[in-house]
């Protein structure tokens, strides 16, 4: 094993089996960790960059089993925050927090057309901040529009490589048109974030093989990787759920094949325990999410349960996560985070 981590640490390329081997060996998570984390070093340094995300709708035409927004949940108070509100929000991230990337996030919701996205992100564009969009899957038009009203970036998660999996947890959608969407991110001139979820009932150790080779061939610029954690309002909510270690195993893995990318510590991570995050960046990420959502509504947007940070104000979450930071050594980047792409060393 520590073979293959100093050859995925040197030459940023492992085989399938190779990974899977690295996945399946139970003794190895701290070697590869740490190998990560020097990766992550040596490519994208010591400064975090932080993305103030915006929640701004939990209305949402999908489905999908794992997801405590889906449109079969009745249990939640929908909610959308109108388009003065995210920008005052997007305004107090970027001039009083210091936030230089604000995350526009929603459900699959119809009512934000074109025409009001475009609105929305050129307003928040006169703020001098990147603008990133996780608002599902659109057109390829339509992320031509949002890129040409000044978008820079949109994450779209693919979920799970594993196509019978993602068809059967994502009912009524199609695994071809997510990747083509994933691609598309590519021709409008976004950066591509994407991602998987670790733990979902039926996913396989090959899989997340498959995943990290995935994010290679669509060339990502930021992968975000989370564990499930199951939500009682879906039909998912008896499920086991998936494991810190192996989220980061995924994502330590991740880092070492796409060294100069950007990766989140992830909320999902943190919610599952309490150092989540710091274990996070101390394994590969250089990313962190604070939420800037307003409380009232941050309840409701509930992906699964006891998301992190739901009851604290934006400003305490900042301050939270400024000191986990400094905690660990790290500073905060004070630049708007773009992917660099470096030559592999
Ligand atoms: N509607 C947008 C944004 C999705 S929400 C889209 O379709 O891309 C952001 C992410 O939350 C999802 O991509 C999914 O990976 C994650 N998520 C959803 N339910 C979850 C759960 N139960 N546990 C952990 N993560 C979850």
């Amino acid at each position: 094993m520590k073979k293959l981590i100093e050859k995925a640490k040197n030459t940023h390329s492992l085989s399938r089996e190779e990974l899977v081997s690295l996945l399946t060996d139970t003794t190895c998570s701290d070697e590869l960790f740490a190998a990560a984390d020097d990766v992550r070093r040596q490519y994208v340094g010591d400064e975090i960059h932080l993305r103030a995300l915006i929640e701004f709708s939990n209305f949402c035409k999908n489905n999908c089993c794992y997801c405590g927004l889906r449109r079969d949940n009745k249990n939640i108070e929908r909610y959308r925050i109108d388009e003065d509100t995210i920008f005052l929000l997007a305004e107090h991230a970027a001039r009083n927090m210091g936030l230089k990337t604000i995350v526009l996030q929603s459900g699959k919701d119809m009512f934000f057309t074109q025409e009001k996205l475009c609105n929305i992100i050129r307003k928040i564009k006169t703020l001098d901040v990147a603008l990133t969009l996780s608002i599902g899957e659109k057109t390829l038009e339509e992320y031509k529009a949002y890129k040409a009203a000044g978008a820079d970036r949109f994450l779209l998660r693919i979920e799970t490589t594993d196509k019978d999996l993602y068809l059967r947890h994502d009912p009524g959608m199609s695994f071809e048109n997510r990747v083509q969407c994933i691609k598309n991110l590519g021709l409008a001139g976004l950066e591509i974030g994407s991602g998987v979820l670790v733990g979902l009932p039926g996913q396989k150790i090959e899989s997340y093989a498959d995943d990290i080779l995935f994010f290679k061939a669509i060339n990502a610029d930021m992968i975000g990787i989370g564990p499930f954690i199951p939500h009682p309002d879906t039909p998912l909510k008896d499920a086991a759920g998936g494991t810190l270690e192996t989220a980061l195993k995924v994502m330590a893995l991740t880092r070492l094949l796409l060294p100069d990318i950007n990766i989140p510590a992830t909320t999902a991570m943190e919610t599952l325990a309490p150092n989540g995050q710091t274990k996070a960046l101390q394994a590969g990420a250089n990313v962190i999410m604070p939420n800037v959502t307003l409380t009232q509504y941050r309840k409701h947007y509930e992906l699964y349960p006891g998301k992190s940070s739901t009851n604290y104000t934006s400003d305490e979450s900042l301050r939270q996560v400024r000191e986990k930071i400094a905690s660990i050594g790290r500073t905060v980047s004070q630049a708007k985070g773009f992917h660099i792409r470096k030559p592999l060393a």
